[in-house]
């Protein structure tokens, strides 16, 4: 099984606009939507859309708890969240100008989780984890989930032999590095802060490379280039139009994990992903793409090989 867990989701409640964003004027809007904004649950969708079985596990508040479950429903996304008593979970107001002219998020503080519930989460990973399974640790901590709780649910999972992706930021993806964890996929941004500022991008990755079994980074329409095995292996994304790039890395997350856990083989994950990820692109939506649509990408998908330096 693949799990992944979205410790900080929200609800965004994407409003769109008749006409561009204006200050002291009320903004009309043509029609709402909702969807669910969280980086495990994008991961958790695109597996879904490729057909692979998982679960999205994570923090969520009791008092919307019927409007969120109702987003995965209809988003297709296998869920076991802990819900937190007291609380609701976020939501993210995304504010869309018409013809593509951009968007403007505005998001709620997130919920506080209590010890109790940390507890409850690392108790469930005790008991269902096994060494078959990979899980996706994804997206930014709510309130009161500290450095050392991410450590602790790292090291949990690891020690239950599941294969560990993360795909965080700043200190805790700093943090993901020095456990030592099987997958990471940094942006352009996240590497950069992994580098201390005194090493080369290159170097940075070299050195990453020693301690974590995949590394992807990341260039937005400039493809990735992975870590993995001794070997680089340089991407190109196919060219399409893009619409918005948000999202696009979770998608490649998503699609990546569940084509590795299928076959575990490298090329044939970074091909599936960057097609499902330069589909999704072409969508206003963070998370949506089409599984047929991104298949007929997958021969724009070019990859180089050589051998790193370092093995
Ligand atoms: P996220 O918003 O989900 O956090 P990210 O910044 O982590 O995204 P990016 O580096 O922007 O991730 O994009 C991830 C991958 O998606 C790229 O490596 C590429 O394969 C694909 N991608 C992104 N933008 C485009 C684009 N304009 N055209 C084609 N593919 C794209
Ligand atoms: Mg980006
Ligand atoms: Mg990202």
């Amino acid at each position: 099984m693949i799990y992944t867990i979205t410790l900080n989701p929200a609800i965004d409640r994407l409003i769109y606009l008749n006409e561009a964003l204006t200050k002291r004027k009320n903004n009309r809007a043509d029609r709402v939507a909702y969807d669910i904004g969280g980086k495990g649950t994008h991961g958790s969708y695109a597996m879904t859309q490729l057909g692979v079985a998982n679960l999205a596990l994570g923090f969520a508040g009791e008092d919307n708890a019927d409007k969120f479950q109702q987003i995965l429903e209809n988003k297709g996304i296998p869920h076991h969240f802990l819900y937190v008593s007291g609380s609701s979970t976020r939501e993210s107001l995304v504010l869309i100008d018409p013809n593509n002219q951009g968007s403007t998020m505005v998001t709620e503080p997130s919920l506080a989780v209590a010890a109790k519930d940390k507890r409850r989460l690392i108790e469930y990973l005790r008991q269902h984890l096994t060494k078959e399974d990979m899980v996706l640790v994804a997206g930014s901590q709510p309130q009161n989930f500290e450095l050392s709780d991410l450590k602790e649910l790292l090291v949990t999972i690891k020690q239950a032999g599941s294969f560990l992706a993360c795909d965080l930021s700043e200190e805790a993806l700093s943090l993901a590095v020095s456990v030592g964890v099987d997958f990471i996929k940094p942006n352009e941004f996240e590497i950069a802060a992994l580098s201390n500022g005194i090493d080369s991008i290159e170097q940075t990755l070299q050195e990453l490379a020693k301690g974590i079994t995949c590394i992807v980074a990341s260039r937005g329409e400039k493809g990735c280039t992975c870590y993995y095995g001794g070997d680089i292996y340089n991407v190109t994304a196919p060219k399409v139009a893009e619409v918005n790039d948000t999202g696009a890395g979770d998608c490649f997350v998503g699609a990546f994990l569940a084509t590795f856990y299928q076959t575990q083989a490298i090329i044939p994950s970074l091909k599936m992903a960057s097609a499902c990820a330069a589909n999704k692109v072409q969508y206003e939506d963070s998370s949506y793409f089409v599984a047929t649509e991104a298949k007929e990408l997958l021969s724009q998908v070019k990859i180089t090989q050589s051998t790193s330096t370092i093995c």
